[in-house]
């Protein structure tokens, strides 16, 4: 039986829609620019950047455009091929690009068992284009080849007066109501719900569909998460237009790029307990695969399941817990994390409370023999490695400063007040920020600050030098 390793949310650059719904969210941030985008790498490249080896397992990887998704021209093939890497997919869709969905029926037997569609259940668009029928018509061919589906409607109030004819087309065709879920108004902070009506009433309407998605959606709403959270490691936020990484589907900053080298291996970075947004933006996914392993929740499998929606095989993944196939991080791996993103939000920091962190990071690098290192250019993160082995048996030797605009000059100056430690070398009248067109000499390891750009860092490095290079997230690996 598969357990999941990880979630990989992949938004694809479809800005194009056959549908016009007023609750949209990509539709209420005029992303729509009719353009199906081209991606910069071919699907056969994907295909080998995604594979189980360099993903650490079997993953769920969500298909989901910023438009509709099947009008994606390369999406067929591309699905296959993720199939065939032995992964889990799922497709949002609408549920009315006729021939690909046959063609997704026309898949092998093995291919479709790891195959889900969720078809969102336009009432509104249906009605107003006749297009009722062809809808569920082709949910019964995706029934019909045993591969695993879930409709979902997504609540808006313009629906509320014609909800009795919503069950009724649903109970008709399907045997069954759909499954309901939350509507997010994105053009506010914190994407509150996208009605009218008080909370009190909009619930008691929409939970007559007895759904388990809107109903966990109503126990996590609003509620601000501040646990360790593995967003940026166990769940990925894909662009597949080029291959950058963030943290969740809520986006978030960018990680890095997981295309551009695809025998590098795929360098992470979770959010820890520093989540930006205002609640968890798909808790009833993310939550449930276990994003945030300390929180009791139900399965995924629990949110999708009606009557028979899920083949068995589909079932028996949707219900792993991603914590069964990822070991959750040491204390010091967790401190790291949480310092590192608390820097880059500019928070009150005291380096005394990294003790047990230099000592951690020394005893690692020791063992890996490496007592001499540079820093790779000059940020917030320098200063603060900088800082933290200053009382350490590991010497920074040096500061490569490969970009800088503004002349050594400047930054030798600047050192007297943010990089003491070093600075002290500076009036014994050693060189110790190099540029460009210095010569490099040797040290043990490289520590490249810069992680969003890691891979472009690391190839001029090595122009200048063959020394080893650790990223500033990794100083700690498990
Ligand atoms: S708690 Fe949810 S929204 Fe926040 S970072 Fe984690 S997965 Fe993303």
């Amino acid at each position: 039986m598969d357990k999941i390793k990880r979630v990989i949310n992949c938004v694809v650059p479809v800005k194009v829609c056959n549908f016009k719904c007023h609750y949209c969210y990509v539709g209420q941030n005029n992303v729509f620019n009719g353009k199906i985008e081209k991606l910069k790498y071919d699907n056969a490249h994907i295909q080998k950047a995604l594979t189980k080896e360099r993903l650490g397992g079997t993953c769920l990887i969500n298909l989901c455009a910023e438009g509709e998704t099947l009008l994606a021209p390369y999406l067929i093939d591309l699905v296959k091929r993720l199939l065939n890497n032995g992964h889990y997919v799922a497709i949002v869709t609408n549920g009315l690009i006729t021939n690909k969905i046959e063609e997704l029926c026309k898949f092998t037997i093995k291919q479709k068992s790891k195959l889900f569609i969720k078809f969102s259940y336009h009432f509104l668009e249906l009605k107003k284009l006749n297009l009722t029928k062809n809808f569920f018509d082709n949910i019964k061919k995706i029934q019909n080849s045993n591969i695993s589906f879930t409709v979902e409607l997504t609540v808006n109030d313009e629906s509320i007066p014609f909800i009795d004819d919503i069950k009724k087309d649903s109970l008709e065709n399907l045997n069954f109501l759909p499954h309901v879920i939350e509507s997010r108004n994105t053009t506010v902070d914190n994407f509150p719900r996208l009605t009218k009506l008080d909370e009190k009433e909009h619930l008691k309407i929409w939970q007559s569909f007895d759904s388990n998605l809107i109903n966990f959606q109503t126990k996590e709403w609003m509620k601000k998460r501040c646990e360790f959270c593995y967003g940026g490691d166990w769940v990925l936020n894909l662009y597949l237009l080029n291959g950058d990484i963030s943290i969740c589907n809520g986006g978030g900053p960018k990680i890095g790029n997981i295309f551009e080298d695809i025998n590098e291996p795929i360098h992470t970075y979770a959010i820890g307990n520093n989540c930006p947004f205002g609640h968890c933006f798909a808790a009833h996914f993310l939550l449930t695969f276990g994003v945030i392993p300390e929180l009791n929740t139900p399965t995924y499998e629990n949110m999708r399941e009606r009557e028979n929606w899920l083949q068995k095989e589909m079932k028996e993944f949707y219900s792993s817990k991603l914590i069964e196939s990822n070991k959750e991080y040491s204390d010091d791996k967790k401190l790291l994390i949480n310092t590192l993103r608390s820097i880059e939000e500019n928070n009150d920091f005291d380096i005394s409370e990294c003790d047990n962190l230099s000592k951690k990071i020394e005893e690692n690098l020791l063992q890996q023999n490496i007592k001499t290192i540079a820093i790779y250019n000059d940020d917030k993160f320098s200063k603060w490695l900088c800082e933290l082995l200053s009382n350490t048996q590991i010497k920074v030797k040096y500061l490569y400063v490969l970009d800088s605009n503004y002349g050594l000059d400047s930054i030798t100056n600047k050192f007297k007040h943010h990089y003491r430690y070093l600075y002290k070398k500076i009036k014994q009248n050693k060189d110790i920020i190099l540029d460009k067109n210095d010569t490099w000499p040797h040290v043990d390891s490289i520590m490249i600050t810069e992680y969003v750009d890691y891979l472009k860092h690391k190839e001029l490095i090595k122009k200048k030098t063959n020394d080893k290079t650790i990223l500033i997230t990794e100083l700690i690996s498990k």
